[in-house]
């Protein structure tokens, strides 16, 4: 099928979200993290000598309460202290660097958690002028400076100081507005908080304001999920991310904590997105793909229209940096050369900063072919197109020929409208992008065996 011969056009349907929604990586990475392995004598943070521009990421993992449906790698305490504690460490691990990147600009700083705005304000003082102290900040309009933050801890003073730090882009946890949802997930926020903070942000010139919604969760159903979105687009955010909550209790402890019998079925999860996507793009917000939607003006609409779009550990970015330093525990670097990870768990990773200066325990060298699959998926995921001529001449073969297995992969989403080709492109049409993690899931060489397809949360 050819691009202008797609005759199914691009509306979702129920059949192709049941059938395409089993587990899949979500690519922020490749190989995935979940290949990373002892690195051995490989060293690629050498690489970080020759790069031009730089990304950091900054992991903070402390929140002062449990969500129940939480995946991520964060600490719950009550105790500053500890945060503070944290900070010493990783600003140790910064100095860790200090000879080995190139002094380039940070065109792109994100803080993550748990929940970056833990950090007193002072704190986050001490960390932008530690960080300024091994890399090249350059706060201003031509670069991302990111934090997530807890819409109920964030201080609106806090807004002024992170401005003042550089941030001009500030994402929101919101998950969900239902007073009965928010206490069956331990997370109570409301719409009031979140339209002050947003408004804050708006005053003191946040160029982009992101809020995080979930969808799946216990309590919800079609019904709640409508009014949260009507309560969201009221606030009309420059950026939506709508996750699908997968429950996963054998894995996350605090999911535990959730009552199987109040998470919506599969089918029920599959009725939210299409009418979730229904009332976003009735709302005039454009699609990017993999859960993230901006509205048409946005710089992330614009660079997709154009071709532009990047990936990144964070999702979307408009500005790509040639390598990534993460700090903190669990944080990923990547460089040309291969990706290295710290340890997870808060006491070891201290006390390896302590010793050695760095906590790295894993990682991944990319050789020639994770190489090129890097690409190829990269510009699936961004550019929901693969110029063939430029694979082939990468993979030193024709492009039939040298992924033969991965075409027959693809042809159910070929027969089913999600892909396209011709001669010398291969391409994803508007409904495929619901699904282009399954299409890069066919060129991920590692992915093909049960045991570890099983470790991925749903695509739905
Ligand atoms: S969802 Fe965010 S705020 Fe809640 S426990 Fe997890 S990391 Fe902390």
């Amino acid at each position: 099928m050819t691009q202008e011969s797609n005759p199914a056009g691009w509306e979702l349907s129920a059949d192709l979200l049941a059938r395409y929604s089993g587990p899949c990586p979500r690519y922020t990475s490749y190989p995935t993290a979940d290949r990373f392995a002892p690195l051995g004598g490989t060293e690629p943070w050498r690489a970080l000598q020759d790069i031009r521009s730089l990304s950091l990421y900054v992991h903070i993992p402390f929140c002062q309460s449990l969500c129940y449906f939480c995946a991520c790698n964060k600490v719950i305490t009550q105790q500053y202290g500890l945060a503070s504690s944290y900070l010493e460490r990783l600003l140790q691990e910064a100095q860790w660097y200090r000879d080995k990147v190139a002094r380039v600009p940070v065109t792109q700083l994100h803080l993550g958690g748990g929940t970056p705005t833990f950090l007193s304000d002072g704190d986050l003082r001490r960390l932008m002028e530690g960080l300024g102290e091994v890399f090249e900040l350059r706060p201003g309009d031509d670069v991302e400076y990111s934090i997530e933050a807890d819409p109920r801890t964030l201080e609106v003073e806090t807004l002024d100081t992170l401005r003042e730090l550089g941030f001009n882009r500030l994402s929101l946890g919101i998950q969900d507005f239902n007073a009965d949802v928010q206490r069956a997930i331990n997370r109570v926020c409301t719409p009031e908080q979140v339209a002050q903070l947003t408004n804050a942000a708006r005053e003191r010139g946040f160029e982009s304001i992101s809020y995080d919604l979930i969808y799946g969760l216990p309590k919800q159903n079609l019904t709640t999920l409508e009014a949260t979105l009507e309560q969201v687009l009221e606030l009309s955010p420059d950026r939506i991310a709508l996750y699908h909550y997968a429950h996963l209790p054998h894995r996350f402890k605090a999911q535990r904590l959730i009552d199987t019998d109040l998470v919506p079925s599969a089918s029920e999860k599959i009725a939210m997105q299409l009418a979730a996507v229904s009332q976003l793009g009735q709302a005039g917000y454009e699609f990017l793909g993999m859960d993230h939607f901006a509205k048409p003006g946005d710089e992330l609409a614009k660079a997709a229209h154009a071709g532009m779009l990047q990936r990144n550990f964070q999702g979307y970015t408009l500005m790509p940096a040639d390598a990534l330093v993460g700090l903190g525990a669990s944080a990923i670097s990547y460089s040309r050369d291969g990706y290295w990870q710290n340890l997870h768990r808060l006491k070891e990773y201290a006390q390896a900063i302590g010793e050695r200066g760095h906590a790295v325990c894993r990682g991944w060298q990319l050789n020639d072919d994770d190489r090129l699959r890097q690409w190829l998926i990269s510009e699936l995921m961004c550019r929901l197109r693969l110029d063939k001529g430029e694979a082939a001449r990468r993979a030193g073969a024709p492009f039939d020929v040298f992924f033969h297995e991965e075409l027959e992969r693809l042809q159910p989403m070929f027969e089913d409208g999600l892909l396209w080709q011709d001669a010398g492109s291969l391409g994803v049409t508007e409904r495929g992008r619901w699904f282009v993690r399954n299409a890069a899931a066919a060129f991920d060489r590692y992915l093909h065996s049960r045991e570890t397809e099983a470790r991925y949360s749903r695509v739905l």
